[in-house]
């Protein structure tokens, strides 16, 4: 059994002026064509960080797509199966473009790094990675996210996006998951 932790890791105030900072130093370093989210997981913070974006891009705003992708490899256990499993990327239009690749958090980073050298296979120009939630202490293989909300200690988070089992996504705050006897 699980319980979340007594009070959130971090909370919905915190998130937000970060992810507006964070919306800051994207559009100051990189003028990417089309944001790919990463479904479920970082569908909330990809809502607020394009609204941020669009509040520093200006006029730039209106050229920007999205897309959506679909990457698992967790099913319904906290641990990574290890095997990624990506929908959706056969639909965009990716030759030649540049891509700023946003997900919810990167664990070991076998999901960001498979999602960068898919895109690349594909024959985009650049590709950039984003990331609310960095554990670099469970890094597995090489890759280092271009742009990273909160760097987080080694425990299971849930909340703002993230879940566990599909359960604890609506809640505004990033909260810790514990394990119970
Ligand atoms: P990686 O491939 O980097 O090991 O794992 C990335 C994916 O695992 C993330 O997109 C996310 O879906 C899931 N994940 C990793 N750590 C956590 C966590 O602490 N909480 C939740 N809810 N998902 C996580
Ligand atoms: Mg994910």
């Amino acid at each position: 059994m699980y319980r979340m932790s007594e009070k959130p890791l971090i909370d919905a105030t915190e998130i937000h002026e970060r992810v507006a900072t964070l919306a800051r130093e994207i559009a100051a370093a990189y003028d990417y064509d089309i944001l790919i989210s990463a479904l479920t997981g970082a569908y909330m913070f990809t809502a607020d960080l394009t609204r941020e974006l669009a509040k520093v891009q200006g006029i730039n705003a209106t050229q920007k797509r999205i897309a959506f992708i679909k990457a698992s490899s967790y099913g319904e256990s906290m641990e990574s199966s290890g095997k990624l499993q990506v929908q959706g990327l056969e639909r965009i239009n990716l030759q030649g473009k540049k891509i700023l690749m946003v997900d919810d958090i990167a664990d070991t980073g076998s999901t960001l790094l498979g999602l960068c050298e898919m895109l690349r296979e594909a024959g985009v120009q650049d590709v950039r990675t984003c990331v609310l939630l960095n554990k670099q202490e469970r890094r597995e293989v090489d890759i280092t996210a271009d742009f990273v909300g909160f760097e987080i200690a080694n425990e299971f988070v849930v909340g703002y996006g993230l879940d566990y089992a599909n359960n604890y996504r609506f809640l505004p705050d990033i909260w810790t998951l514990q394990e119970t006897n």
